[in-house]
């Protein structure tokens, strides 16, 4: 049962549609809706980490099956060139949906420092 406010919980339990590129039993992966860069993925843990700021040593083996799927999850987009991968914590950091997820970009379109 994930948090009932959280957008991601509801994209997790089926309730909003997303477009998933990938899923298994701890985390999914879909496609930003609003994407910044020609491949715009979400990665996001099946529970409800709201940001980095909580998570804990629990958490060690999620985090890096998380950064481990990565350049996995690209070379699928055809993203054999490189990524980037970004993690924004608080709304001082860009944080928008408190739910843990790394955005992975790719591809034309991608947005300069
Ligand atoms: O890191 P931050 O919290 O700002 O990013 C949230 C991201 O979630 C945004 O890029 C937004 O476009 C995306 N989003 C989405 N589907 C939703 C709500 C938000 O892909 N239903």
């Amino acid at each position: 049962m994930g948090n009932t406010d959280c957008i991601f919980c509801k994209i997790i339990e089926g309730k909003i549609p997303a477009t998933l590129v990938y899923e298994d039993d701890q985390v999914i992966a879909f496609k930003d809706i609003h994407p910044k860069a020609e491949v715009h993925l979400l990665l996001v843990p099946r529970t409800h980490i709201p940001s980095l700021n909580e998570l804990e040593i629990k958490h060690e083996g999620l985090i890096s099956h998380m950064l481990l799927l990565l350049p996995h999850l690209a070379h699928r987009q055809g993203l054999q060139a490189g990524f980037r991968t970004i993690i924004n914590t608080g709304r001082g950091g860009g944080q928008e949906v408190d739910h843990l997820h790394l955005h992975l970009l790719g591809g034309n379109r991608m947005p300069g420092f």
